[in-house]
């Protein structure tokens, strides 16, 4: 199995409640690296643009309020079977049917403040990372 790499965005409820640092704890933890990272607050043409896929979904407004509504830690995640592994620590959607343990189930306030995103597979991946990140920003295997 190859490095993989995927997005991951500590959304607006886990750095309004100071859980940055419990998050990546388990994402460490988990034998994933973080190879980029900043703190940015989404503007309304980046959260839609961003999940343009959801665009005819009920909740896309409501996301994209949401998304906009404080400062998020945008990441990009390095590792074996990255982006299923990071979907694995992640839990369901829904914290209600997340399994213990997982990040969305010690901490999502909601189905929608749910605390994390994560890419759900290796095109998304892509999109996302160059959505936020120059690929000079990204300290990956293959520059250390
Ligand atoms: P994910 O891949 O597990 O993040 O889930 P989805 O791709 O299905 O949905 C994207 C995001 O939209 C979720 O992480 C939630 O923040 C939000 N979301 C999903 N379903 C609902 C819903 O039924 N209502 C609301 N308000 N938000 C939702």
């Amino acid at each position: 199995m190859a490095l993989e790499r995927t997005f991951s965005i500590i959304k607006p409820d886990g750095v309004r409640r100071n859980l940055i640092g419990q998050v990546l704890a388990k994402i460490e933890g988990a034998g994933l690296k973080v190879t980029a990272s900043r703190l940015a607050w989404l503007t309304r043409a980046e959260a839609e643009g961003f999940y343009g896929v959801h665009r005819e979904r009920p909740f896309f407004n409501d996301l994209v309020n949401y998304m906009t509504s404080g400062p998020v830690l945008l990441s990009v995640l390095e590792g074996e079977n990255a982006i299923a592994r990071y979907r694995e620590i992640m839990g369901a959607t829904n914290p209600k049917n997340a399994a213990p343990g997982t990040i969305r189930a010690e901490f999502a306030e909601s189905i929608e403040a749910n605390t994390v995103h994560g890419s759900d597979g290796p095109d998304t991946a892509a999109f996302e990372i160059s959505w936020f990140f120059r690929q000079t920003e990204i300290f990956g295997a293959d520059k250390r």
